[in-house]
């Protein structure tokens, strides 16, 4: 079912509408400008897994584009919340947006709303589950990161994902699952729509995220592993050093920890770390329910 005609309710600008009258006009700036900042988000068993942090990105997303999104977090994190018991999934994949609207066209938008939308559906998987434990494949991405000089790298912006959209279609008419991207520096960055880790030696290694988003499952995993007793080195990784390391993966919200086993030329096997990862992320991301149950 195409995304536009599924069944349920929208979140929009603080009414709960139906999900297929959630509509914007073609003269959108957020359309025409990628004036628009959105988050993604995972419900586990009826709770939205660290939706504070995700709802302060998104406050903050907006701030990096010069607007500020006429809701408090906690208004925010009740309709996410709302929104969820309304569309009665345990489980689900939840997408907040912010944009500038239509009421004037051209680069400069003083005067144009901020329009804010939430939707939640049932997004089992980002990869192929058969292929997730067995690592996914990688192509290297032609496009680069930018610098952050040229564009707010940090913000989870929709104009940031055109380099993202590309590089996915490119690995993907190539065979591979998704493509691994170097920042403007040529330093090994991230995935389309994730975070990477490496191991070496029983040592993780992870990129500093100081040009591209830093991801809260990135944060979530790195935590996890230090309370394994793992060191974890956040550092610049070049790409001349992929073929030194043994395990590879990925982590996103979307994606959660999904091993990968291949990168261009370079072939990883999925290990022991990458194994304790996936089930300890898998246990972190279940509701910690009251005491009582
Ligand atoms: N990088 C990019 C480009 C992403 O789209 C995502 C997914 N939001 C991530 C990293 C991982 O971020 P998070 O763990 O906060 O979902």
């Amino acid at each position: 079912v195409p995304f536009d005609q599924m069944d349920g309710q929208i979140w929009f600008n603080g009414e709960f509408v139906p999900w297929r009258d959630a509509k914007v006009h073609v003269l959108t700036h957020g359309l025409h400008y990628a004036s628009a900042v959105f988050e993604g988000e995972r419900a586990y068993g009826g709770e939205i897994f660290k939706l504070r942090a995700h709802t302060d990105r998104l406050i903050e997303s907006g701030r990096l584009l010069g607007f500020k999104i006429p809701y408090s977090a906690d208004e925010i994190d009740s309709a996410c919340n709302e929104l969820l018991r309304r569309q009665g999934f345990a489980d689900a994949y939840v997408r907040p947006i912010a944009w500038r609207g239509s009421e004037m066209m051209g680069v400069s938008a003083q005067n144009n709303r901020i329009n804010v939308a939430i939707a939640i559906w049932q997004w089992p998987s980002y990869f192929n589950p058969e292929q997730r434990m067995k690592g996914i494949r990688l192509d290297m991405a032609e496009y680069r990161r930018p610098d952050p000089r040229t564009a707010p790298s940090k913000a989870k912006a929709s104009g940031l994902y055109m380099i993202c959209t590309i590089s996915k279609h490119a690995a993907e008419a190539k065979g591979y699952a998704d493509a691994l991207m170097l920042d403007w520096r040529g330093h090994v960055a991230e995935a389309t729509g994730a975070n990477v880790f490496f191991v070496k030696d029983g040592v993780i290694h992870t990129p500093d995220p100081d040009c591209f988003l830093d991801g809260i499952t990135r944060r979530t995993v790195i935590d996890l592993a230090k309370r394994r007793g793992y060191e974890v080195q956040v550092r610049t990784i070049l790409p001349e050093e992929l073929e030194s390391f043994t395990e590879c993966f990925l982590c996103g919200t979307a994606a959660e920890v999904t091993p990968v086993a291949e990168i261009g030329p370079y072939s990883f096997t999925p290990g022991d770390i990458s194994r304790q990862l996936v089930a300890d992320y898998a246990a972190e991301v279940q509701p910690k329910r009251a005491a009582a149950e």
